[in-house]
């Protein structure tokens, strides 16, 4: 029988692989309030009941998402999915707690309580720090920056800028040299925010008149914690902010630290002053992480989800994913395929099945041309490739021609003025509108539905 935090579970990593294909819009107004309410395994099928707070939300994602929510969850849950949707809403609104809560509790050394409470009001995550990273010489200089800085709030280097790629680990690192000061010392004010938050709050307290209130929050901290501060570059009352935020924290005798995808020399639009303080601390890169890293990142990740892995099934992942993002991602997938299926163990051949399928479903999308889906379009209406690239209106060709359209721009991702090019040199207003009336029409009618389904079946089996 699947419990609660299974389910739950089991659906937050559904929505967080949705997530990556839907807008932020999209997903907020559509799946953020949605949840399992039933799973139930019928011979070979998984039935799973979605709860919608409204009939407007159920239909929609009744309409527009249910080949995408179906897909995912069959990808997680490694069977086939049947989905039914209902009007039920939740009871409480944190599934945010949920989805860290249960690998937290089952540690052994539970953080007490108050404390937690701490890390929360100073935004900090508790798996985030220095004991659940791995060094290697990849992230060797900047973990030893953040050590430094941690043991010597406001004096070893100010401020400390982290800069690297996607998921190299700038986040836990500066979020690890926050939770260090709290726990040597639960009085420190410390908070951790986004380049995004910070502007969001400084454009609410313009707006509202409030600006002394944000200066208070900001300006009185020990440590500050900006990830991803590049987003603030070319924002002219934001940087200006910042600069006298910066000035009374340093002043004060308070630490701050930084993280760009960027070093500061690159940051386009960012204000000289800000450049030349960002580069009067210590400024260090970390670089993606090599294979023994790697191993160390799945051994770490595995532990915190109570997943056991021989060492032979660490190297395997780790020789085949190339980010802690996605060795993470992968964990995931694992650990709810095992619940599902219930394997008694993990073994080589489900991981290796489960990175395998993967990959040829990474590669089957990638050899799709555009020349393909022409011909996949033309086999389900039985069209020349003449006629549905020709000039007719009639309504027999018209139609294939935008489905080819809306195809050629959703499933290739080809820019418009592309694929106008392909359907023989039209505006890239032409194609604008057929992939408006196609996803319209798609989420009304059964028919357009199933015939894409069936050009996507020609095309990817
Ligand atoms: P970034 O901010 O650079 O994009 P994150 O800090 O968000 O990257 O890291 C992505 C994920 O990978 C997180 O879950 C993080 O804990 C993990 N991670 C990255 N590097 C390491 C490391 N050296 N040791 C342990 N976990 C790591
Ligand atoms: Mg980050």
């Amino acid at each position: 029988m699947i419990n609660e935090s299974q389910k739950e579970q089991i659906w937050q990593d559904c929505l967080g692989d949705i997530k990556v294909s839907v807008s932020p819009a999209i997903f907020s107004t559509w799946f953020s309030q949605t949840y399992i309410t039933n799973l139930n395994q019928k011979e070979d099928r998984v039935i799973v009941e979605i709860g919608c707070p409204s009939s407007f939300v159920k239909n929609t994602i009744e309409n527009r998402y249910y080949g995408l929510i179906q897909d995912t969850l069959n990808k997680i849950t490694g069977q086939k999915c049947d989905v039914l949707f209902e009007i039920k809403a939740k009871k409480e609104n944190k599934s945010q707690e949920i989805a860290l809560t249960p690998l937290f509790q089952e540690k052994k050394e539970k953080k007490d309580e108050t404390f937690l409470e701490e890390l929360k009001k100073s935004r900090l995550r508790p798996f985030y720090t220095f004991e659940n990273f791995a060094v290697s010489s990849s992230n060797q200089m900047a973990w030893a920056a953040c050590e430094a800085v941690a043991k010597n709030i406001g004096s070893a280097y100010n401020p400390l800028f982290l800069w690297g790629g996607v998921g190299v680990g700038k986040t836990h690192l500066m979020n690890a040299v926050g939770y260090y000061a709290k726990k040597n010392d639960i009085n420190k004010n410390v908070y951790f925010c986004t380049g995004e938050d910070f502007t969001n709050d400084i454009v609410e307290g313009i707006r509202n008149k409030t600006t002394q209130k944000f200066r208070n929050k900001y300006r009185k901290l020990d440590i500050l914690l900006i990830d991803d501060i590049q987003f603030i570059a070319g924002k002219d009352a934001v940087q200006e902010e910042f600069f006298h935020t910066f000035n009374a924290i340093v002043a004060a005798g308070g630490q701050i630290i930084l993280t760009s995808d960027k070093p500061p020399s690159e940051i386009s639009k960012l204000e000289e002053r800000l450049r030349s303080r960002f580069e009067a601390g210590l400024i260090v890169d970390i670089a993606p992480p090599d294979f023994e890293l790697r191993c160390a990142i799945t051994q770490i990740k595995a532990k915190e989800k109570n997943i056991n892995l021989e060492m032979n099934i660490v190297q395997t992942i780790a020789a085949n994913l190339d980010s802690a993002r996605k060795i993470e991602g992968f964990l995931i997938r694992l650990r709810s395929a095992v619940e599902i299926n219930k394997y008694p163990e993990i073994t080589e051949e489900i991981v290796e099945n489960l990175l395998g399928k993967r990959d040829q479903e990474i590669e089957k999308r990638k050899k799709v041309s555009s020349e393909d889906v022409i011909e996949a379009v033309c086999k389900q209406y039985t069209l020349k490739k003449k006629q549905i690239l020709g000039n007719s209106r009639v309504k027999n060709f018209a139609l294939p021609r935008q489905i080819l359209m809306y195809l050629l721009r959703t499933e290739l991702n080809l820019p418009l003025q592309e694929v106008g090019r392909i359907i023989g040199g039209r505006d890239h207003t032409t194609v604008m509108h057929a992939v408006e009336k196609i996803t319209k029409l798609a989420s009304e009618s059964v028919d357009i539905r199933e015939d894409i389904t069936g050009i996507k079946k020609t095309l990817w089996g």
